[in-house]
């Protein structure tokens, strides 16, 4: 039956890759079916070609240019095999969302016919307008050029009709203009560094990978109410809008049944996500109603983040089919919980170690505890970049409140591991050592790591990077970003302490250390640099707001502010000595954050201000003008008891006046704000000014409208409220 199931699929899966209704097929017979990797490259590659291409995937080695055009060829082969007619190199510009420019394949034949046509030149690099990206002024006006590069480490796939290729996108002098150009350099760095370390415990060791498992949160509402409201539709967000009587505070969303509607839409995004390659595993309602999340098996960093992008685009488009939007905004609804990403990172050796996993022997927890307490070091001498990595205008609206982490970056570790910490920093080496009986030997003894950790999930919800058994849960990420922008941060900042750790090991051997006194050494040294990073209590509280600012964390809370960190002496120096990035690309990646925080502001400014005044207060009047009329009719019939009988009505006049005037007058105001910032040149000042004058113009504005909302007429009020909006039907 299954295979008979398999050939009628395989046929049809020919025609429309994307179309094909798999309601009775198994995951494993379509997983990947439109992803050209390693099965698809063994059948459409020759051997000779195939190995290379095996080698530069899984060992790193360079491509040569020669094999490009064989590779080429069998991808078109392929693509065109699942009904392709178009290919495009695909890349993650500094946007949040990722590009494509489709080219037919075909070409004049030179009779007069077309010929389809793929080679190794379209495959390996493409010239392209960068006028139109973002690029923080690296790319001159008069130099408009840009190119994309082939990313062999990430298979290309078929989506719809087009080839897509992944690759890294450059200023034509070379600088990065997109996420994975730096992201693949600080994978490089972080392994390289990681490896090194890993010879002190397994001299074969030859490569280390990045893991990164996100989890995709995500929120659907009713296309046709998503339509009749326009901040919805062109911020992401609902700028207005009164709370729902009943929304999150039952706790009955959360890992509650799946509404049928949404199941259906789930299914076919799983099988569009496992068709694409993308491991989907689990899925389920989150907090908030209309929340739900997706999580794949973790994966190499690198294909996590493109997995990522890619499902972002298939919610948005699979909603459609469903009749939803998916919204991924980081707080599409004040007042309830806003949708994160969490980031689950981890390192792991070809040689099978779990570097973030404790094991059974002491020299295997040594190894752990190296790479743990590394990791902190680094998260600990880069807070304020790792935060500005994560910040956006959207996730502002996230951060620090009471559901998500707070603004500045702490590490959880859990109680047996702080334990073990406090033994490790607390133990001179006489008693971490013992000598062994005849032979002398001098044997490490340290602490026990309980088996019991692994399943420790003893969690600290309000920690933004938490241990969690295996692997760092970085829980600041916002549900649109990127994950490339906060995995490279991460991976570069950890690459850079383990190049220090492994240069101090290295000093106090060639002092003439024993190896392993060596490495403890500088582990105690480490777990008291450190110390400030680790906090297991609420991140929520006051007091540790205080706490961190005494501790020396940053404590920034203005998004302008934050995205300085990228530029500082301690960023550029690590990203600089690791070549991930140069000062002049970290200081446009600077510029550009601004922008896009001020555009993002700007925009909302816009839509709340039309929406104020051309839907909101002619409705109000409206509803007041009727008021009036009653008053007046009431008088009429039934004279001073009439009005005696209006005196409610009276005083909502008053208060629908009232509320309309100070909506008038702050849309004036918050209008005049703008003009004053938008004559400001800075791109940081212009930004700060937003942040300081406008943004918070748009949160009190809000609250007049909100009122106004509990009082006018229902069936005149010109926009869905939360209760529908936040209830599927
Ligand atoms: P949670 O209980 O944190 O919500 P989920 O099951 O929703 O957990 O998601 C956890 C994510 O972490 C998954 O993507 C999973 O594959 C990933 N993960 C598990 N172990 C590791 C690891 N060692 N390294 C990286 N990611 C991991
Ligand atoms: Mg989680």
């Amino acid at each position: 039956m299954a295979t008979l199931r398999f050939e009628v699929i395989g046929e049809a899966f020919k025609k429309r890759p994307l179309e094909v209704a798999t309601p009775d097929a198994r995951p494993s017979e379509y997983f990947a079916i439109n992803v050209f990797n390693k099965e698809k490259m063994a059948r459409y590659l020759s051997t000779e070609v195939y190995n290379k291409m095996v080698d530069v995937i899984d060992h790193g080695a360079p491509m040569e240019r020669s094999i490009a055009n064989q590779v080429a060829d069998g991808m078109k082969r392929w693509a065109m095999e699942l009904g392709a007619t178009h290919y495009t190199h695909w890349f993650h510009p500094l946007t949040d969302t990722t590009a494509e420019k489709h080219d037919a394949f075909v070409e004049h034949d030179g009779q007069g016919g077309l010929l389809e046509v793929f080679d190794g030149k379209l495959l390996v690099q493409q010239e392209g307008d960068a006028s139109s990206f973002p690029n923080g002024g690296i790319r001159a006006t008069f130099e408009a050029r840009g190119y994309s590069a082939w990313d062999p480490t990430s298979p290309a796939f078929v989506m719809d009709d087009t080839l897509c290729i992944p690759t890294v996108f450059l200023s034509y002098t070379g600088e990065a203009l997109d996420y994975k150009a730096p992201l693949l350099k600080a994978l490089h760095a972080v392994d390289k560094a990681a490896t090194e370390v890993c010879h002190y415990f397994d001299p074969e060791v030859k490569r280390v990978t990045s893991f990164l498992g996100w989890e995709q949160e995500y929120f659907l509402v009713d296309e046709g109410l998503y339509a009749a409201r326009p901040d919805l539709l062109m911020s992401g967000r609902t700028l207005m809008g009164h709370g729902s009587a009943k929304d999150q505070q039952l706790e009955d969303h959360y890992f509650g049944a799946i509404p049928e509607r949404v199941a259906a839409f789930m299914k076919e995004l799983e099988i569009e996500s496992l068709k694409l390659g993308i491991p989907a595993k689990t899925r389920h309602n989150e907090a908030a109603p209309n929340q739900f999340e997706l999580a794949p098996i973790y994966e190499e960093t690198n294909i996590a983040c493109d997995h990522n992008m890619l499902v972002m685009i298939l919610m948005k488009k699979i909603a459609r089919k469903h009749g939803f939007r998916c919204l991924l905004h980081e707080k599409p609804f004040a007042g309830i919980n806003g949708s994160g990403k969490h980031n689950n990172w981890s390192l792991g050796s070809d040689r099978g170690h779990r570097l973030m996993s404790p094991g059974k022997t002491t020299e295997d927890n040594l190894m752990f505890i190296t790479f743990v307490v590394n990791t902190l070091a680094a998260v600990y001498r880069h807070n304020g970049l790792l935060k500005a990595s994560i910040m956006s205008a959207n996730n502002t609206h996230r951060l620090g409140g009471h559901e998500a982490p707070p603004a500045i970056i702490s590490s959880f570790l859990g109680k047996q591991l702080t334990e073990l910490f406090d033994a490790l920093e607390n133990s001179s080496s006489e008693e971490l050592f013992k000598i062994a009986g005849k032979t002398g030997k001098r044997i490490l003894e340290m602490p026990q790591i309980p088996e019991l950790l692994i399943d420790n999930t003893d969690r600290n919800r309000t920690s933004p990077f938490a241990f969690t058994g295996n692997r760092f849960e970085f829980r600041a990420v916002g549900s649109e970003a990127n994950c490339a922008c906060a995995m490279i941060a991460l991976n570069g900042a950890v690459a850079e302490q383990l190049v220090e750790f492994k240069q101090h090991v290295d000093a106090l051997i060639a002092n003439g250390m024993d190896k392993r006194e060596a490495l403890i050494k500088e582990i105690q040294k480490l777990i008291t640099y450190c110390k400030p990073i680790r906090f297991d209590g609420n991140g929520y509280s006051e007091e540790w707001k205080a706490e961190a600012a005494r501790r020396g964390l940053d404590c920034e809370t203005s998004a302008p502010n934050i995205f300085k960190a990228y530029a500082n002496d301690t960023s550029v120096r690590m990203f600089e000595s690791l070549s991930i990035m140069n000062r002049a690309e970290l200081e446009a990646r600077n510029e550009i954050k601004w922008e896009i925080y001020t555009k993002k502001i700007q925009i909302e400014a816009r839509i709340f201000g039309d929406m104020a005044l051309n839907h909101i207060i002619p409705v109000a009047t409206k509803y007041q003008g009727q008021l009036v009329d009653n008053v007046y009719k009431m008088k009429e019939i039934l004279g001073t008891e009439g009005e005696a009988l209006s005196a409610s009505n009276i005083n909502l006049i008053r208060r629908i006046a009232s509320l309309v005037h100070s909506i008038e007058s702050g849309v004036a105001e918050m209008i005049e704000c703008r003009k004053v910032a938008n004559r400001i040149q800075g791109l940081y000042e212009k930004a700060l000014a937003y942040h300081d004058t406008v943004a918070p113009k748009l949160e009190v504005l809000r609250t007049y409208i909100d009122d106004l909302e509990e009082v006018v007429d229902d069936s005149l009020w010109p926009l869905p409220k939360y209760r529908e909006l936040l209830f599927i039907r």
